[in-house]
């Protein structure tokens, strides 16, 4: 019988080093290794120049480099790029590279599918398949940097994970992931240039806090009214908001981060003065930045983007209470790679 061959980047940098040890050979050999592993992507162990073809043979028999492959790349006319990535059991997930004048974003999946339920996201009508591996999700980030330097001439600035699934249900594997992606064996990016988005996971919240995490922390609100929340985004009857508010502020005690809120703004839905007076509460305890995001329609979507004059109000109320808000508008949406469109085909 043929032994399942493992994957060799679930072993750490030390369980590699005792790997080679236990071979015969030096634990520096695990060094070298997890540079190519990491540092240098290596998608085979052929690539590996610097370990002599013996050991590149050792290796093949024992373990498999699971890399992901970007399947389709589609360029929309603004310059946003969405890979179609295909993961090592032919699953797919999406990411997304964002330019703009000043940055290079990645926008990242963390789950194969989604297991929340949100009414007005393209991903939520797949069902969640499975969490990604840490190392799926750094490949995700190599690749975009890559295009970054190859299609925008600059490299990655920036990091968000905002693609599929929801970040704070693959928590392990994301926080790993973090840590090779800012480590200086991996890409040496400063944590402060990454958001985690998250529909909001009380529990989870509070264990980043404990966690004394170093990115940033991003909440899909939408609406500060338990009633209508729960009608849009239907786990919120699990995790209210008077849970989610008092995880927020355990999360802005330990970290005196800023608390950013994603929020659409949709008509008839959320869109009056006693909306936006309830998001101005909710807002109040901790320090706030609100984006307004444009409403990206889905197939079979039945909701509506606001009038502009929805979207003045909210401006307007938020500013007079010295709320920070940004009105986004949306990229890529001409190749489906726009917020919550990710999965819309196929
Ligand atoms: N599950 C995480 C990560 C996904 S982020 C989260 O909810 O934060 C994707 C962002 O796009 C979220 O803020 C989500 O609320 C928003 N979104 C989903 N569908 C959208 C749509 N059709 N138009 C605009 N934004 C959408």
């Amino acid at each position: 019988m043929e032994l399942k061959k493992k994957d060799i980047r679930a072993l750490t940098k030390e369980q590699l080093r005792e790997f080679f040890v236990k071979q015969g050979d030096k634990a520096f050999r695990g060094n070298q290794v997890y540079e190519w592993l990491w540092k240098k992507s290596a998608y085979s162990f052929e690539d590996m120049t610097n370990v002599s073809i013996e050991t590149r043979q050792m290796l093949d028999e024992n373990f498999v480099i699971n890399h992901i492959k970007v399947d389709q790349m589609q360029r929309s006319s603004d310059g946003t790029i969405k890979n179609a990535v295909r993961l090592h059991d032919d699953l797919i997930v999406e990411s997304v590279l964002i330019p703009t004048a000043s940055r290079t974003t990645a926008c990242v999946s963390s789950q194969v599918g989604c297991s929340l339920d949100c009414r007005f996201c393209a991903t939520a009508k797949l069902k969640r398949m499975r969490n990604l591996n840490p190392d799926e999700i750094y490949d995700q980030v190599v690749a975009i940097d890559n295009e970054s330097r190859l299609y925008h001439n600059r490299p990655l600035s920036n990091i968000v994970f905002m693609g599929m699934g929801e970040p704070l249900m693959n928590y392990n594997n994301v926080l790993k992931a973090i840590d090779k992606i800012t480590s200086s064996e991996g890409l040496g990016m400063s944590p402060k240039r990454i958001v985690v988005s998250t529909s909001g996971v009380p529990k989870m919240i509070k264990k980043m806090a404990d966690d004394n995490v170093k990115f940033k922390l991003a909440v899909s609100l939408h609406s500060a009214i338990d009633e209508i929340r729960t009608s849009i985004m239907p786990f919120n009857a699990t995790f209210p908001l008077r849970d989610l508010r008092e995880a927020l502020e355990y999360w802005y005690a330990a970290t005196k981060n800023r608390i950013t809120y994603e929020y659409v703004v949709w008509d008839g839905i959320n869109d009056t003065r006693k909306d936006v007076e309830a998001l101005v509460e909710f807002c109040k305890f901790a320090p706030s930045k609100v984006n307004l995001i444009e409403y990206n329609p889905i197939d079979d979507g039945e909701f509506q983007q606001a009038h502009s004059q929805a979207i003045d109000m909210y401006v307007n109320i938020l500013e007079a209470n010295n709320i920070t808000v940004t009105v986004r508008r949306s990229r890529g949406k001409d190749i489906d790679a726009a917020c919550g469109q990710l999965a819309n085909k196929g």
